[in-house]
């Protein structure tokens, strides 16, 4: 048993995935109305039509330093990136449609949901998960439930 351990790690996969879930849903409601683009010596990455793109170019002829840039579109769903596109080249690209992630992270996320609703762990607050092995205070110290003995 790890004593300092606050949280389960489903705990944490269960929150950090619905960040992520959260998180694409929202980049991609705001891919509609704007662009967003990061700039490196030797990468691009721009968040447009739905989709993440990243470029890379070992050996650029022309490139600004470090910038970051928002401008304003607008784009409809028939715009948008559908279909993952990949080129391992120099220079190259990945282009990723937001619903791959969300579909990926999403699915696990949502079975974790489901499976902490129905029945927590032996020995763990039904409450807030937290590991109540050697607890004798019958008060969670998470969440302040009281754990019936
Ligand atoms: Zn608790």
């Amino acid at each position: 048993m790890k004593p300092y351990r606050r949280r389960g790690a489903l705990w944490w996969a269960r929150w950090v995935g619905t960040a992520a879930c959260v998180f694409a849903v929202v980049a991609f409601l705001a891919s509609l109305r704007c662009e967003v683009h990061l700039e490196g010596a030797h990468w691009e990455v721009w968040l447009q039509r739905g989709s993440v793109l990243l470029l890379w170019d070992a050996n650029p002829t022309t490139r600004p330093c470090r910038s970051v840039g928002v401008a304003t579109t607008q784009r409809s769903l028939r715009d948008f990136e559908w279909r993952p596109e990949v080129l391992i080249s120099d220079p190259g690209y990945v282009e990723l449609p937001l619903w791959l992630p969300l579909l990926i992270i999403g699915h696990p996320t949502a079975f974790l949901w489901g499976r902490a609703r129905r029945r927590p762990l032996a020995g763990h607050c039904r409450n807030c998960g937290y590991d109540l092995t050697g607890n004798v205070s019958g008060r969670c110290p998470e969440c302040g439930l009281t754990i019936p003995s």
